[in-house]
């Protein structure tokens, strides 16, 4: 049961634009008749039949329905794109007139807040998080005026790993006035609640995951969002009719019913075997705790280190170039054998180095 009331709803329908509020979607073929039928005379599609020749469910509910099983929250709560980035773009085209409004987000953090706001000719309103990565709460308050409609928060945060507090998050929620979009890709590596849990209790929360990471499905682009039915109605009507093809809906839901704990656990055990080993390497100055697939690393000379793993064909991301994020690496988790490979390197370099 939602706990907001009609008045909530409102204030929230008020910070949507004006041009989106009163949009009339395009209705598909499919959309229009609700009954059974035998013949499909409606779509312009090729008649014979190869799997394919047919349009895709617009609505995704049977991919819904699973979403809704293994996550707790109701159908009319979800939405799914093209990979989160279709949400995050979705955010931006939804809620801020370009060149108008404004957005609020934390740095370092994940690149596409900034590159869809640049898309969308949004200003990006970018609060440094503490030393030690952690949230800035009054900081990112204070730099909301009246016209700043989203604040992105990424918890875990990538590249930094960590996560923040529920309790700062709900101050947020609670103090600033525009829709907080909480990025979760990483939670499953988490030991800290999703906000899922308290997705009904605040209809300016935004929560994003993806079947990108924990659920092994990168490839297939499946991101997702949740929030309040009213904000994942105006999701439905602004995103492209067929936005997930047939093909990725199929196969997530035979991959979807995967226990995915196993891997899960593998991954946050050779995490921990990682920082561990990373933490024994000299020139290693930093390993930041990690509640993601990922670690941060700081180390003497980021660049050599990087130039070092690709001469071994080991490819890590080189975060150095980012403010807050000097002299840092940051290092994929990958299985036991990768993760001994890339660690082999680093003490090789480390021992070439020191004689
Ligand atoms: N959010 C974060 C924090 C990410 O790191 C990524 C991908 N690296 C995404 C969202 C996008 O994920 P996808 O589009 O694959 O769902």
């Amino acid at each position: 049961m939602a706990m907001y009331d009609n008045q909530d709803v409102a204030r929230i329908m008020q910070l949507v634009r004006p041009n989106i509020r009163q949009l009339k979607p395009y209705s598909t073929a499919r959309d229009e008749y609700k009954g059974s039928i035998g013949i499909f005379l409606d779509a312009n599609e090729n008649p014979f039949n190869n799997g394919y020749n047919r349009y895709p469910d617009p609505r995704q509910m049977e991919l819904k329905q699973m979403v809704s099983a293994r996550k707790g929250i109701a159908v009319e709560n979800i939405f799914v794109g093209n990979g989160s980035d279709e949400a995050i773009d979705l955010c931006f085209r939804i809620f801020c007139v370009p060149s108008k409004n404004n957005v609020i987000a934390i740095a370092p953090s994940y690149g596409m807040y900034h590159v869809s706001a640049d898309i969308n000719d949004v200003e990006v309103r970018e609060v440094q998080l503490n030393e030690d990565f952690s949230l800035p709460v009054d900081a990112l308050l204070e730099k909301a005026d009246d016209n700043s409609k989203l604040m992105f928060l990424c918890s875990p945060n990538n590249p930094s790993g960590n996560s923040f507090p529920k309790e700062q998050i709900v101050r947020i929620l609670n103090e600033f006035r525009g829709m907080v979009v909480v990025d979760e890709a990483y939670i499953d590596f988490s030991d800290s609640d999703s906000l899922l849990t308290i997705l009904l209790q605040h209809p300016n929360l935004i929560v994003l995951q993806t079947l990108s990471k924990a659920y092994g499905l990168a490839a297939l682009r499946l991101g997702l969002a949740f929030a309040c039915k009213e904000v994942m109605s105006i999701f439905a009507r602004v995103k492209y009719p067929y936005n997930i093809n047939l093909a990725g809906m199929e196969c997530a839901k035979q991959l979807l019913q995967r226990d995915i704990n196993t891997e899960v656990a593998a991954i946050k055990q050779e995490r921990a075997r990682v920082i561990a080993a990373l933490g024994s390497i000299p020139s290693v100055k930093k390993v930041y705790p990690s509640d993601a697939n990922f670690v941060l690393v700081r180390v003497g000379d980021a660049h050599t280190m990087y130039d070092v793993l690709i001469a071994a064909q080991v490819i890590v991301r080189d975060r150095s170039h980012i403010k807050g994020c000097e002299g840092c690496l940051r290092i994929t988790i990958g299985t036991p054998e990768e993760n001994d490979r890339m660690l082999e390197i680093l003490k090789k370099y480390e021992e070439s180095h020191l004689y």
